[in-house]
């Protein structure tokens, strides 16, 4: 929600007028010089939107703001050119409304379209979320970065590296709309007051890394050539691609990392695939090098890649992980009942490749049971699992 500075606003009294948190109103604002307001400067509120409310006889401010909840300084703040004395009735007025609830709607097919809508609902109410492009897909689409918090602790979380385990784009997108929510209006999660997290973790999300390769397994084949010719070869002219992972040009991403890639290459599949081709060589995929770069530029302090399914976690790689691993993954597991494994028969993956890098504890998170890609129905149970896991990146 935009508001004008008036004479004497300050930050500090949009955060008591508004009863949102200071260092939120200030990050929503990072052009905004805090001290040196100008008069009739838009300002940002987040955790805010504006509805319109038609004047009827009898009303006044203060029978307004007593009947909508509002202090009535709201109303002279966001209808700066009407003068309260002089209320006619049918003047249109407008009135600012808090957001208690989630936007985000995760269950349900989840594109690139509705990620790109969603990200740009999120921004427009919490404007102190920033959003960045990290890349391109091999088709264009923008491969987005989201971060949210100011802290020393850098988390970072990412979805959809296999095209049908497409759910975790939108279990990532809303949990982090459950965290928002949570901040902004100074409420808990789980019982966990959040506020202090967002000063302590730096949270980093890529919820979709494969979006031409979702798209493909939600809406089938493009209509764009050659993508759409090549994918149904590859496919041996099966329409259903409900198998698929790999990106657009049938490589698999999550194969595509220089970790004991040689190994992995030698005995999987040589040419494109829906599955599993790790490419002619690590990191050809402009998705791939995306999420290498944010990573390499990043310095996060643990990484986590969301796949599908299992319910089991793996968080070793060739005995590099640090001791560390053992300890957040054994929370992961509690609070979510998923099952830690150590060690895989499988390699060149992106957290195998983290904690290669980094010596830093990397987590594959396989969430949900059956067969990809999950069903739905699946969805509230997944949330609700990986809920906890989001907690115990906040907390520990
Ligand atoms: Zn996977």
């Amino acid at each position: 929600m935009n508001i004008r500075v008036r004479r004497g606003d300050s930050f500090w009294y949009y955060s008591q007028l508004f009863d949102i948190p200071l260092n939120l109103i200030a990050d929503s604002n990072p052009g905004v010089s805090p001290t040196a307001l100008q008069l009739g400067q838009i300002v940002r509120i987040p955790g805010y939107y504006v509805t319109f409310y038609t004047i009827r006889p009898g009303d006044t401010f203060w029978r307004l703001a007593n009947r909508l909840g509002l202090n009535m300084d709201m109303l002279y703040l966001l209808n700066p050119a009407v003068n309260p004395l002089a209320l006619q009735v049918g003047q249109v007025l407008n009135v600012p409304v808090r957001v208690v609830n989630p936007v985000v709607r995760g269950r349900r097919p989840y594109t690139s379209a509705a990620l790109t809508a969603d990200i740009s609902q999120l921004i427009e109410i919490y404007p102190f979320l920033r959003s960045r492009k990290i890349g391109n897909s091999v088709m264009g689409k923008n491969l987005i970065e989201l971060q949210v918090g100011r802290g020393a602790k850098r988390v970072h979380m990412n979805g959809s590296f296999h095209a049908n385990e497409w759910i975790t784009s939108p279990v990532l997108m809303q949990t982090l709309n459950t965290y928002l929510l949570a901040l902004t209006n100074r409420s808990d999660i789980r019982g966990l007051f959040v506020s202090p997290f967002y000063e302590s973790v730096l949270l980093s999300i890529v919820p979709m890394v494969n979006p031409d390769g979702v798209d493909l397994v939600i809406e089938g084949p493009p209509s764009q050539e050659p993508y759409r010719t090549n994918v149904l070869a590859i496919n041996q002219g099966n329409p259903d691609f409900s198998g698929w992972t790999a990106n657009i040009r049938g490589v698999d991403l999550n194969n595509q990392y220089p970790a004991l890639w040689e190994e992995e290459a030698a005995r999987k599949p040589d040419q494109p695939s829906p599955r599993e081709f790790p490419g002619e060589a690590p990191l050809t995929e402009p998705e791939a090098i995306a999420l290498a770069d944010l990573t390499a530029e990043s310095d996060f302090d643990r990484a986590l890649a969301y796949h599908t399914q299992g319910k089991v976690i793996y968080w070793g790689f060739q005995g590099l992980e640090p001791p560390e691993s053992q300890t957040l993954v054994n929370e992961y597991a509690r609070v979510s009942g998923y099952r830690p494994i150590r060690y895989v028969d499988s390699f060149a993956g992106y957290k195998d490749w983290f904690i290669q890098e980094w010596r830093r504890p990397g987590f594959t998170v396989e969430l949900g049971r059956g067969v990809n890609p999950l069903p739905l129905n699946q969805f509230d149970q997944i949330y609700e699992e990986n809920l906890g896991i989001f907690l115990v990146n906040l907390i520990r």
